[in-house]
């Protein structure tokens, strides 16, 4: 199989005879190739979501209303549900992620169109209260052609998240998909022609960030960038964009903390706290990477996650274990590389789990791992490992736990276990993140649910109806009429 890009509704070959291999992760082999994009294929790709704008919001996407824009993405997401299985079966093997986590993707992904759907036709401006002989209103306006830049780790979800909140403003979109994993938004594209959205209004360009990426950063026809990626890759984007004044959403990881006082409920917390750090293999922004527990639960509950983390077993996707592979063996040598070093520091391994003897030495597997006593000072503690490594460290009370917890260069999500209402309320006001969780964490994915970072986690929220506003232009119109 050797895919084109997709670019106007229809399959488009690339201006380079160039390819670029797909691996499966969980075995290592080739077994299809995309297309290597470049500056040239982004501009085709452009010049379609202009078309289909129109100079003046007149083309066949620029001139549908937000109803019809709704409806064509509730269409897209019943798509979405019919192809669930075939959508999870493709994002699995392209990433090697678990079936039953692609599965959730796939569920995820009609979720987030069917979300968007509905809020296309409530996203208004106000009427603002001025000077006598004046009546002041805003207007919000797509963007125009937005660029989305899509990681390998959630490529259907974050894709439903960013292109869905971007089409119901009225956006036409061009997505560069990571070069680990573009098969699911090739077809994605594919499907939104089928089910009526215009030519060019949803477009997909593969190929290397460094070619592609960069050439859609630097697109002058681009007047909105969203990105979810490393943060060195992040300011590499933001820097590009403020090149030429274009706004720019950053989604770019974390080292999230989850926070265990005595007082938790134990049972409850126990499976979301491995799950938080095992899903995806650890390759997750909002893994919650961090376990810092109170001292006198400290020891019981190491006990108890020692338990649970040696029988986590990680292998071939299809088998369908806690974990699949890695990604690659870029990201197999990194975790390898945190795990050595913590270990000749002299932390401490409190339990590791296994890969299961089917998995194939071609793959990138890599078996869950807990560590303890991490002291708050080492790269384990302050790095995203992207990896199923989680760090434990004991404190003592609220105010350490607060100072740890808010001790790290990323400010993206943090939990906290605790049935104290007032200590819950002063934790989430004072822990320096996009979202705190309470007694859960990730809230089941919450598609409604605005979510962002701060610090080197980035700026700009997706999700929920937030998201639809930075995908629009707000625009103010003072009329005098005395
Ligand atoms: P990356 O940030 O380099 O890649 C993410 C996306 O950006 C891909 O589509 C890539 O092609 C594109 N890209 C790369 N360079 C670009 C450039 N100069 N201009 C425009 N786009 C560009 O991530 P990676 O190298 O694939 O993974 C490295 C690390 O990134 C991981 O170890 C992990 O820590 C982090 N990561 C985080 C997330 C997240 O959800 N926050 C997702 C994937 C990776």
């Amino acid at each position: 199989m050797s895919l084109e890009h997709y670019i106007d509704n229809q399959w488009q070959a690339s201006s380079w005879a160039e390819d670029i291999p797909v691996q499966d992760p969980s075995t290592g082999i080739s077994y299809a190739r995309i297309a290597r994009g470049t500056a040239e294929d982004i501009d085709l790709a452009v010049q379609a979501a202009q078309r289909a704008l129109g100079d003046n919001f007149d083309g066949p996407w620029g001139c549908l209303s937000a109803l019809e824009r709704g409806r064509l993405l509730a269409r897209l997401s019943h798509a979405v549900l019919e192809h669930h299985e075939e959508l999870a079966q493709i994002e699995a093997r392209d990433t090697g992620k678990a079936l039953k986590v692609a599965r959730a993707d796939a569920t995820a992904l009609a979720r987030y169109f069917e979300y968007y759907a509905g809020a296309a036709d409530k996203l208004h401006g106000e009427t603002l209260p001025y000077q006598a002989g004046y009546t002041v209103l805003t207007v919000r306006e797509p963007h125009g052609v937005t660029g989305h830049i899509i990681p390998w780790n959630y490529p259907m979800q974050i894709f439903g998240r960013s292109v869905g909140a971007a089409l119901a403003a009225g956006n036409a979109c061009v997505v560069k998909p990571a070069e680990d994993a573009s098969l699911s938004l090739l077809r994605l594209a594919e499907l939104a022609a089928q089910v009526g959205f215009p030519a060019g209004s949803l477009n997909v360009v593969s190929g290397y960030g460094h070619e592609a990426g960069a050439a859609l950063c630097a697109h002058p026809g681009v007047a909105h960038i969203s990105f979810t990626g490393s943060t060195g890759t992040g300011a590499l984007v933001a820097k590009a964009a403020a090149e030429r004044h274009c706004p720019v959403t950053l989604e770019l990881g974390g080292k999230s903390p989850q926070i265990v006082f005595a007082d938790a409920d134990v049972e409850r917390a126990l499976p979301v706290l491995i799950n938080a750090i095992v899903q995806n293999c650890g390759q997750t922004c909002s893994a919650g990477s961090r376990l810092l527990v109170q001292r006198s639960l400290y020891e019981p509950l190491l006990e108890r996650l020692a338990q649970c983390f040696g029988q986590l077993r990680a292998g071939p996707s299809e088998l369908d274990l806690d974990m699949g592979p890695l990604i690659n063996q870029k990201q197999l040598r990194q975790v390898r590389e945190f795990v050595r070093e913590a270990e000749a520091a002299g932390i401490r391994v409190a339990a590791r789990g296994q890969v299961v003897a089917e998995a194939g030495s071609g793959g990138y597997f890599h078996e869950a791992v807990l560590f303890r006593d991490v002291p708050p000072d080492s790269r384990l503690a302050r790095e995203e490992v992207f990896g199923p490594v989680l760090a434990v460290m004991p404190f003592e009370d609220e105010a350490e736990a607060i100072g740890l917890a808010n001790d790290s260069a990323f400010g993206l999500v943090a939990g906290v276990w605790t049935r104290d209402g007032a200590r819950q309320l002063r934790m989430a006001h004072k822990l320096r993140c996009g979202q705190v969780f309470i007694n859960n964490y990730g809230a089941g994915g919450g598609v409604e649910l605005p979510f962002g970072g701060v610090k080197a986690s980035g700026y700009g929220r997706e999700k929920g109806f937030e998201a639809l506003l930075g995908f629009t232009a707000l625009k103010t119109i003072a009329i005098r009429h005395d």
